[in-house]
């Protein structure tokens, strides 16, 4: 047992069911859950002088694809939209491997850990035949910098050959990703308090993947007690593609295979209509925000003040690197707070308003109850700003909502993951970030040059 004790924080941003902001109060830890949040001092093992420092629960990323790290800035695709995105990348994401998938994943983690993110879930989707076991590579890479990890079980099985997108290398059959999909919740997804480790199931879109292994997914996510992700609604090409194909939009698609639900969230959730937005809050399915990818690839403006009204469930996510091109969830929030700004004036989501979309919002996507918030019996996930930096000088008025109206520029200060600091001054505490850079880039250019 060990007690680790943030010494009189000048503010908590609890996120708490009140809204709570403590000023000059301690927050102490022991082993990995927060044991008490108040003015009184505690006796610990370990202090942290927090005099200078807000302290903001640790933001939650649920959406990402860590591997397209390594096909980031690629002149060949700045200029495309979706569709054709996707074409010309899966020439590179074919190529990919064990290698590509563990160093991609240290990096992006590395950078959500320094920009306050603690629990990422990744959708991989992309698994070449003798690729190796990515998804392993992926919870050994978030163990060696100690992020919390939700990976997930991608897949895909309509290739080119069958009106989808990816080439024929990268799809699988329906037998072979059920069979997986077992191996992999059984070994990695931890159900319990405190998890590491989660796996969710995860076809990767419904213009790459058949009815029928929708519908596999589902029965098998619900079967094992996991849940069920997939990008929907992202582009008016997709809302064509189903409309073409089925007869239906693309919800009404969904929901005919079992995709609705608390179990299920989607990314980007752009195109869906007012009587959409309603089903989405009445079955409680969710919608992950990937702000900066829908600029970049000129997708559209999520729907946020009005599921926000109507209590649709909403996170934050980075989605994959190569359409951001990063993985910093705290320069999302601040582009977030601009994008809504700028499309709804007045209605927009103030910045802890975008706060709580990336830290209870996310939680929820999730399925976690014990992270999200600052308050005793949660998990130690958290990050701290010191307040003395030239660029938040004047700045500190509205601590629940600085990150949004004003922004951070450059890491936090510190980083804790259940309990643990994982970035003290800025840095990774249990990795060499120019060794880890250095790997990368000799990673990229082997990788690249199969391209
Ligand atoms: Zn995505």
């Amino acid at each position: 047992m060990s007690k680790l004790l943030l010494k009189n924080a000048r503010y908590i941003v609890s996120c708490d069911d009140r809204d709570t902001l403590y000023e000059n109060c301690n927050l102490l830890i022991r082993d990995n859950a927060i044991e008490f949040i108040g003015p009184q001092l505690q006796q610990a093992d370990q202090v942290i002088d927090a005099s200078s420092m807000a302290v903001y629960p640790g933001l939650i990323n649920t959406h990402h694809h860590l591997y397209q790290l390594f096909s980031r800035n690629l002149p060949e695709v700045q200029g495309l939209e979706l569709f054709p995105w996707l074409v010309a990348l899966y020439d590179v994401w074919k190529n990919l491997d064990e290698e590509v998938v563990s160093r991609s994943a240290l990096v992006g983690m590395g950078e959500l850990l320094k920009n306050g993110c603690t629990t990422c879930f990744d959708h991989h989707y992309v698994f070449p035949a003798q690729a190796g076991d990515l998804i392993a590579a992926q919870f050994r890479a978030a163990g060696r910098v100690g992020m919390r990890f939700h990976a997930s079980r991608g897949s895909m099985d309509l290739s080119q050959k069958d009106g989808g997108l990816p080439p024929d290398t990268v799809v699988q059959s329906i037998d072979a990703i059920m069979e997986d999909s077992q191996r992999l919740v059984r070994v990695w997804h931890d159900p319990e308090r405190f998890s590491m480790h989660q796996v969710a199931l995860a076809p990767c879109s419904p213009f790459s993947v058949s009815g029928d292994l929708l519908r596999e997914s589902a029965a098998l996510a619900r079967s094992l007690g996991v849940r069920l992700h997939t990008h929907v609604a992202e582009t008016r090409d997709e809302e064509q593609f189903t409309l073409e194909q089925f007869g239906m939009r693309p919800l009404a698609y969904m929901h005919s295979l079992g995709w609705t639900g608390p179990d299920v969230w989607y990314a980007h959730g752009i195109h869906f209509n007012g009587d959409e937005l309603r089903q989405l809050a009445e079955t409680g399915t969710g919608v992950a925000h990937c702000p900066i990818s829908n600029m970049k690839l000129s997708s559209g403006v999520c729907r946020v003040p009005e599921m926000l009204r109507l209590g649709v469930p909403l996170g934050l996510a980075v989605d994959g690197s190569a359409s951001n091109d990063g993985s910093n969830l705290l320069e999302e929030l601040r582009v977030a707070y601009l994008l809504h700004r700028l499309t709804w004036g007045r209605e927009a989501p103030t910045g802890y308003d975008l706060l709580k979309i990336a830290t209870r919002g996310s939680a929820r996507l999730l399925g976690r109850d014990d992270i999200g918030c600052l308050a005793s019996g949660m998990a130690a996930d958290l990050f701290m700003v010191r307040l003395d930096r030239l660029e938040l000088a004047g700045a500190q008025f509205d601590p629940m909502s600085m990150l949004g109206t004003v922004g951070l520029k450059g890491p936090v200060d510190y980083t804790l993951v259940n309990g643990r600091p994982v970035v003290q001054n800025g840095e990774l505490v249990s990795a060499d970030e120019a060794e880890l850079s250095a790997q990368a880039n000799e990673t990229v250019r082997r990788y690249l040059n199969r391209f």
